[in-house]
């Protein structure tokens, strides 16, 4: 059981659960795990973050997935919505917390090509894949995307392919964009692309 008064100022309710390092009672532990959240989840979604900002998010949401069960367990009277709300904040943390146990990803500049299914017969994009890991990327593109729109990926030296999800896109410039994917039905698609002969 958590001792101490809620760290929210003005409020004078017991605390009943920590998080970021501070108590506090119910309501405020649900906002500021909101508010956290929020930011953790745009950090994941818009662009790469980097190994310190995923150390911090994981040692968030850890936390968070430790302190709502026993918040649930330990707190007089809760109300069923509370419960539900504390329920709901402990599920969305442990998916966020999936997403941020990716693997790092490693720069590489592996030209690729890339085309939606409508033009599987014709046009194919040239891109550039600026960081990779196993089911994932970071890509340079000339053509708009968004998020949740899926895309086909090809080497230019064979007919390997891959499909994947977009799960974030940036302008950076004007017909400049880089997009975040995650391949979908490939396992290796990244080490298919070298047609290099091995050096025996
Ligand atoms: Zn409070």
């Amino acid at each position: 059981m958590v001792e101490g008064l809620c760290a929210w100022p003005g409020c004078e309710s017991a605390a009943e659960a920590t998080l970021d390092g501070r108590l506090w009672c119910r309501t405020h532990f649900l906002d500021t795990a909101a508010k956290r959240f929020k930011e953790y989840d745009a950090r994941l979604h818009q662009g790469e973050p980097t190994q310190a900002e995923r150390d911090a998010i994981t040692k968030f949401l850890l936390e968070l997935m430790r302190q709502a069960p026993t918040l649930i367990a330990s707190a007089k009277s809760l109300t069923a919505a509370q419960r539900e709300r504390i329920l709901a904040v402990s599920f969305s943390a442990t998916e966020l917390y999936k997403q941020a146990q990716r693997e790092p990803r490693e720069p590489r500049n592996l030209p690729i090509l890339i085309y939606r299914e409508e033009e599987a017969e014709g046009r194919r994009e040239p891109a550039l894949a600026l960081n990779v890991s196993k089911l994932g990327a970071c890509i340079a593109t000339t053509g708009a995307s968004k998020a949740g729109e899926t895309i086909w990926l090809q080497w230019p030296q064979n007919t390997q392919r891959a499909f994947a999800r977009i799960v974030w896109s940036k302008r950076i410039a004007a017909s400049q964009y880089l997009i975040g994917i995650e391949i979908l039905d490939c396992e290796n698609f990244w080490e298919t692309g070298d047609t290099t002969p091995d050096a025996g």
